[in-house]
């Protein structure tokens, strides 16, 4: 599979070359040149496999490079018992008879960052192998909270590479802020930033086409690589587990094969559900894809009306990984509902970077809200929903619970009653105050007092490096201005 740049199709890489580089020079993103199927019959025969197989039997159709024995081993250390405290790795909780909640969050940090942070670091370093670099991967990430800290326990020490995370000052939470600042590793750093996610993110995007900084690392013996979900090899773990939910449900009987499945994503980024979205155009029966925001909602508006715009108020939310008003993920779906017209994805791009705003031609918005619904939920919703889950005992986080709710808003505005998943993207632990404030409990002072006190109000076990947290002490604690993010990384380098 060869994969092209969003902006230049005529560019063609590797899979081995796109997950190295990240982001591609002109600025754009890599995407497969054409989606692999996946037939009936192979979804009958991932029914009898574990996650991993799944995963390595998915990924396989689009890295063709990579060994099959090795993808195996790649996923097995991956999704391990040592790493996800769940067997199944991600496992689907019955709601009622046609609603589900995937858990993402059975990983080491407690986010579904990790099914794909975990196994990245392998997939780069096989690339590093194939394409021959012997230059040390510096990989840069901007995180909203739970990206940074995953990217950081996948790639901690890891041979021929060394991760710089930077993350918005006040756009996280305390237990995001402990488990990135406890961070273990040699080659490992975090820096906070004054401003928001999209200022921390741009920051990192003109790290990335610095030339003059590209080329005094590469004397150095370094270059840039990115863990952002801007990354394929971060999309592409990501869809395998709508494969997985699906399977999982025929194994329950609760489809049939070939029955359509709606699939609801809380989403920032973007990549979540652009991932579930490649699951639909490699043929799983996928219905609709429910795109859920929380106030922050630039995405219902461009699915409702075709039009982007970036120009509105920022909120800072108790679903912070949600906080984003540019969703770099969107590019590419824009490239596939365009037809692949590079040319016009470089005028939108151009546009959104000039204006903050531009809109899709009428044919493209058909094809959007044929298969998206966008809808967003307020921080009052978001507790609300919290409670009322609560109430028939399910504890979620806040991100989850945007979902929950566009969901039943979804299904009330258009009847539509196709069996439906919502996605549970972070541990309800993560945000154990906004939770606590949700099911009418006063939270305690201190971020890890909550972790004992939600546990003892609720019964529910709090996933245990977590727990741990307590009684670490923090190794980086620096906050900068934003225009030092370059000289940040120089000084990071040595
Ligand atoms: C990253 C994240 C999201 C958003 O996912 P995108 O792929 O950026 O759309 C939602 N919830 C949680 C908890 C996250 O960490």
């Amino acid at each position: 599979m060869q994969y092209l740049s969003t902006r230049d199709k005529n560019l063609r890489k590797s899979a081995a070359q796109a997950i190295t580089m990240g982001l591609s020079r002109d600025g754009g993103l890599f995407t497969p040149v054409s989606f692999p199927s996946i037939s009936a019959l192979e979804v009958e025969i991932l029914c009898g496999m574990p996650y991993r197989k799944r995963a390595a039997y998915i990924m396989g159709k689009y890295l063709e490079q990579f060994r099959p024995e090795e993808l195996n081993l790649f996923t097995k250390i991956a999704y391990g018992p040592d790493k996800f405290d769940h067997p199944e790795v991600a496992p689907l909780h019955q709601m009622d008879k046609r609603t589900w909640c995937l858990e993402l969050w059975h990983g080491p940090t407690s986010a579904f960052k990790d099914m794909a942070l975990q196994i990245l670091p392998q997939l780069l370093s096989a690339s590093l192998r194939m394409t021959g670099e012997k230059k040390t991967a510096c990989v840069l990430v901007a995180t909203s909270g739970d990206t940074g800290k995953a990217a950081m326990e996948g790639f901690a020490d890891v041979e021929q590479t060394k991760i710089l995370v930077f993350y918005p000052e006040n756009g996280v939470s305390e237990v995001q802020k402990l488990q990135m600042a406890t961070q273990e590793g040699g080659n490992v750093g975090v820096c906070a930033v004054k401003g928001n996610f999209d200022d921390a993110q741009n920051g990192v995007k003109a790290i990335f086409s610095d030339e003059q900084l590209r080329e005094e690392l590469a004397g150095r013996g370094y270059f840039l690589s990115s863990a952002n979900s801007i990354n394929w090899g971060r999309i592409l773990p990501q869809v395998v587990y709508y494969i997985s939910a699906y399977c999982d449900l025929l194994n329950a009987h609760e489809i049939k094969l070939g029955e359509p499945v709606n699939y609801c994503v809380p989403t920032g980024n973007f990549g979540n559900i652009l991932a579930c979205y490649y699951a639909k155009r490699m043929g799983l029966p996928v219905g609709r894809l429910i795109c859920a925001s929380n106030c922050n909602d630039v995405l219902t508006a461009f699915i409702r009306t075709g039009v982007y715009d970036r120009n509105r108020p920022f909120h800072t939310t108790m679903s912070p990984s949600m906080d984003i008003l540019i969703s770099s993920n969107l590019e590419r779906l824009l490239f596939d509902l365009s037809g692949g017209d590079d040319e016009l994805v470089r005028t939108y791009m151009a546009q959104l970077d000039q204006t903050g705003r531009y809109e899709i031609m009428p044919e493209m918005k058909k094809r959007l809200q044929e298969v998206f619904y966008g809808g967003f939920c307020s921080e009052e919703e978001t507790s609300a929903s919290i409670k009322m889950l609560h109430e028939y005992d399910y504890l979620i986080d806040p991100h989850t619970a945007v979902a929950a709710k566009v969901l039943t808003d979804y299904r009330k505005e258009t009847g539509d009653k196709t069996p439906a998943v919502f996605v549970s993207t972070a541990s309800p632990y993560k945000f154990c105050g906004s939770v606590l404030d949700a099911i009418g409990v006063p939270p305690v002072a201190g971020s890890l007092e909550r972790i004992s006190q939600m546990q003892d109000v609720t019964g529910v076990a709090a996933p245990a490096r977590l727990a741990a947290l307590k009684g670490k002490a923090p190794r980086f604690t620096a906050v900068i201005e934003r225009e030092n993010m370059v000289a940040n990384v120089q000084a990071f380098l040595g």
